[in-house]
């Protein structure tokens, strides 16, 4: 039988709950422990996919095309374990399940209650993923006190109860704030927080104490006396330089060995090396280089969480810290306030790489569009995601193969030349939803750049977009130099394109971001930071000489 790891949050949201959760599965796998990750949401939306990543940050998207919370993909970076829509479970589509259920009678004829046919739900959402794992963690969103969050929190309980206390453990997250003023850590936000849980029935095994700095040991026997815990259940969780050295911090402190032996698991060897040595290529990398980042959401930066963390694995895999400049696209296109658009040129101006996301909604495309142009004519690598590849495409239409006023159809459906177009009038059948989503194959070209970054011809990476290039415009832009080096349905969709006469020039249609791993970065992100790298080298190169010829 598998043993559970419930994980709550207390005081305040966005204390790195989903990181704490994803640690804990890291150190558990390094013992040799098989481990299932699951989070709820306690919103009312069934699935993120229709919230503004402004609301929500990133939406992550599962092999089964599951739009799922970001913190999924923390799950899959710090573990090797694969999420699915079985892992994401929203009060929406709990409430979802259970109507259903309702209507087709399955109630007998019952009151539909809170509890409890919602928390037989819950806990029965938890029993599914338990497959073969050895343990299960299962991260509750939201902050405890928050009303939405009771049926979730009602549920764990009642599973903590039938499962035993040696088989389900609470592990809760808090705040312990420092007040500038007085100099000091304040545990009083950790106490009530616990009396919260305490109230509806939960007694934490664990506590994690987040603070912005290590917790000194009389703060944490105070923590433990007025929460009633030993102190050996009273862990520092300080900020550290990055979120991957988290898990060794946690272990360091010997939270592992502590939840281990609250589920009465032996604790083997703990073989964090690699892991360890990964984060040290983090924190000492020999070199640097600059990614500009051109999309709608940059000003926030939530909304681009894996690519952010793929530009990290890549930049261990190429020794180098990836510096980030999130660059507005609003500001880069024609309607931009000219102060703001100069400023916007100067830094991308400044970039070895520049990289166009994926994004919905016509604002700022035009300024995606001009990146693009930057980055072709004076050829520094680029490297489009999703509507990255759009406007990519959309660029050389218009300003290589002359094709006047080349758009896509999210944006101008009336346009004359769409070189983009929706999914449906690509492959002339409803492919079933309006986005595609999820894993789907695709296969390279011999001698192609993609096929070289992936060392094989046939690939599967996962999928969110409702549009694709249009197949009547492939023979003129390929004329024009253009290449599609990645397809699928039997060449029906442009999977990816590329510019050979450019040094590194490649976009997709799909998201690699979701795929990048710590330990096996994603070829693609490894192949373009190489690509800036020598770019940077090139340009510096080009100044000494300038510099040179003038002395
Ligand atoms: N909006 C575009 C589409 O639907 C691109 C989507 C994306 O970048 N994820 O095809």
């Amino acid at each position: 039988m598998a043993k559970y790891i419930f994980v709550t949050g207390g005081v305040i949201s966005s204390l790195g709950k989903g990181i704490a959760s994803a640690s804990i599965g890291r150190l558990l796998e390094a013992r040799g422990y098989r481990v299932a990750m699951m989070k709820f949401d306690p919103y009312l939306n069934v699935d993120p996919g229709t919230m503004s990543p402004f609301q929500h940050g990133e939406v992550f998207v599962t092999d089964d095309g599951w739009e799922s919370d970001l913190d999924l993909g923390h799950y899959e970076r710090f573990t090797s374990t694969l999420t699915s829509r079985d892992h994401n479970w929203t009060a929406g589509k709990i409430y979802e399940s259970v109507l259903n259920k309702e209507r087709r009678g399955e109630y007998l004829g019952k009151t539909v209650q809170v509890i409890p046919h919602v928390t037989d739900e819950i806990k029965g959402c938890v029993r599914r993923i338990a497959d073969s794992a050895h343990v299960v963690i299962v991260e509750v969103g939201g902050t405890v006190g928050d009303i939405e969050s009771l049926p979730f929190l009602e549920a764990i309980r009642q599973f903590h109860l039938e499962a035993g206390d040696e088989n389900a453990i609470f592990v809760h997250l808090t705040l312990v704030p420092f007040i500038a003023s007085a100099r000091e850590l304040k545990t009083k936000p950790t106490q009530h927080s616990v009396r919260d849980l305490r109230e509806i029935g939960i007694n934490p095994h664990v506590l994690l104490c987040r603070a912005d700095r290590p917790i000194p040991e009389e703060v944490r026997a105070k923590i433990a006396l007025f929460t009633n815990l030993s102190m050996d259940r009273v862990f520092s969780a300080p900020d550290v330089p990055s979120i991957y050295a988290v898990p060794t911090n946690l272990h360091q402190q010997g939270v592992d060995d502590c939840i281990l032996k609250l589920l009465r698991l032996p604790a083997g060897r703990a073989r964090m090396d690699e892991w360890n040595q990964f984060v040290q290529g983090i924190l000492e990398p020999k070199g640097e280089v600059r990614i500009g980042i051109v999309g709608k959401y940059v000003g926030f930066e939530d909304s681009y969480k894996s690519l952010s963390e793929a530009l990290v694995h890549a930049g261990v895999a190429n020794d180098v810290r990836v510096n980030l400049s999130w660059i507005e696209s609003g500001n880069l296109g024609p309607g931009a306030d000219p102060r703001l658009k100069e400023e916007a040129q100067e830094e991308l101006a400044k970039q070895d790489g520049i990289l166009v996301p994926g994004g919905f909604g016509e604002r700022g495309v035009d300024g995606m569009v001009e990146a693009v142009r930057f980055a072709r004519e004076r050829r520094v690598p680029y490297f489009g995601i999703c509507l990255g590849l759009q406007v990519a495409c959309i660029e050389y239409a218009r300003n290589v193969a002359g094709i006047a006023g080349a758009a896509s159809g999210e944006f101008e459906p009336q346009a004359k030349n769409r070189v983009i177009i929706m999914l449906e009038e690509c492959v002339g059948v409803n492919i079933g939803g309006s986005m595609r989503l999820g894993r789907y194959e695709a296969h390279l070209e011999t001698g192609s750049l993609a096929r070289r970054v992936y060392g094989k011809d046939v690939i599967a990476e996962r999928h969110r977009h409702r549009y694709e290039v249009n197949n009547a415009f492939r023979k003129p832009l390929e004329d024009a130099g253009l290449r599609f080096s990645g397809t699928a349905l039997d060449g029906a969709l442009v999977e990816l394109i590329e510019l050979p006469s450019h040094p590194w020039f490649l976009a997709c249609q799909y998201h690699p971001e979701f795929l990048s791993r710590p330990l096996q970065p994603h070829p693609i992100f490894k192949s373009f930071v190489a690509a800036a790298v020598e770019h940077r080298g090139h340009a510096a190169d080009r100044a000494a000489a300038v510099a040179a010829g003038r002395a």
